[in-house]
């Protein structure tokens, strides 16, 4: 449920399925988050490969910040869904606004008026939205001795931003839209970034069914705590979804399964993770691994 144009390709894409046929991988969402012409050859590409990608549109914010913004924006994202659009993604928002996208809507925050004919519209066409916001709460903090996740933190510091939401905010952004949106079906990237307090993130799936969280990309952090990890999957195994978002490599795959299913203790991936700690598998039972592999994301994806 959550991986990105890799391929360049028709050969790369023809690598990409043969390397998930053999590690039984159905089918791959491609957050392609463009729209227009760029859209269109992300989808002609992946089309060769029928069934096997599903392709997810960005929307448009050009204009965002004059007067009249939405109607022209809503009817590209119409045009994308007809042309075969399933979804859209991945947004992305890490506290200076929406920037996953060309171009960028620096200051509009998911919960802004401006995205209520956009986010309502999704609900309509029965596209879910992937929505990343936040990062993993070190980046947010002082790069000292006291910052967890320091090693990886300091390249990708938002310490030192300034006009930006805390990790805080931006969680209050995307609650105040899923809570607005009831219809409209919502994937929050990577645990919602909670990585840090899993409970914050269960509380939001708590409280809103429309609510989803992909697992992608916080392997590494999760896998430090690989007793509390499990007992959040086992709770919220409804919820969850599979995702990767680290290329289409078979290591990374296979690593991905070893932390989810093996119980596994203190190993490392250094392509996957540069954090220093050593992960640990979560032991999985084959219930919530069906869930979490595929059931839930076939819910998801069913129109
Ligand atoms: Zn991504």
């Amino acid at each position: 449920m959550h991986s990105h144009d890799y391929a360049r390709t028709d050969e790369q894409i023809a690598e990409w399925v043969r390397t998930m046929d053999e590690l039984g991988i159905e089918k791959t969402v491609i957050l392609a988050h463009c729209h227009g012409k760029e859209f269109d050859a992300v989808l002609a590409r992946y089309r060769k490969f029928p069934g096997r990608f599903s392709i997810w549109c960005g929307f448009d914010y050009t204009d965002y910040d004059k007067p009249g913004y939405g109607p022209a924006a809503v009817a590209e994202l119409e045009r994308c869904c007809k042309a075969g659009a399933e979804g859209v993604g991945e947004l992305g928002d890490k506290g200076k606004g929406m920037f996953y996208c060309k171009p960028p809507a620096w200051g509009m925050h998911f919960d802004d008026p401006r995205m209520d004919p956009l986010l309502e519209k999704c609900g309509q066409l029965g596209m879910p939205i992937s929505i990343h916001v936040a990062d993993p709460m070190w980046m947010y903090e002082p790069m000292d001795q006291f910052n967890d996740g320091l090693m990886n933190a300091y390249k990708w510091r938002l310490d030192n931003q300034s006009n930006i939401l805390s990790h805080a905010e931006l969680l209050g952004t995307l609650e105040r839209a899923v809570k607005k949106h009831p219809r409209t079906v919502f994937v929050a990237c990577h645990l919602a970034n909670c990585s840090y307090d899993l409970a914050k993130v269960g509380a939001l799936l708590d409280k809103y069914p429309n609510l989803y969280a992909d697992i992608s990309a916080r392997y590494a952090e999760t896998a430090a705590i690989p007793r509390a990890a499990a007992k959040f999957y086992q709770q919220y195994q409804d919820r969850l979804v599979y995702g990767t978002d680290m290329g289409r490599g078979k290591q990374m795959y296979l690593t991905t399964f070893r932390i989810l299913e093996t119980e596994d203790e203190h190993f490392y991936d250094w392509d996957l993770s540069t954090y220093h700690w050593p992960l640990n598998g979560f032991g999985l039972s084959d219930v919530v691994l069906r869930k979490v592999y595929a059931e839930n994301a076939r819910k998801i994806l069913k129109r």
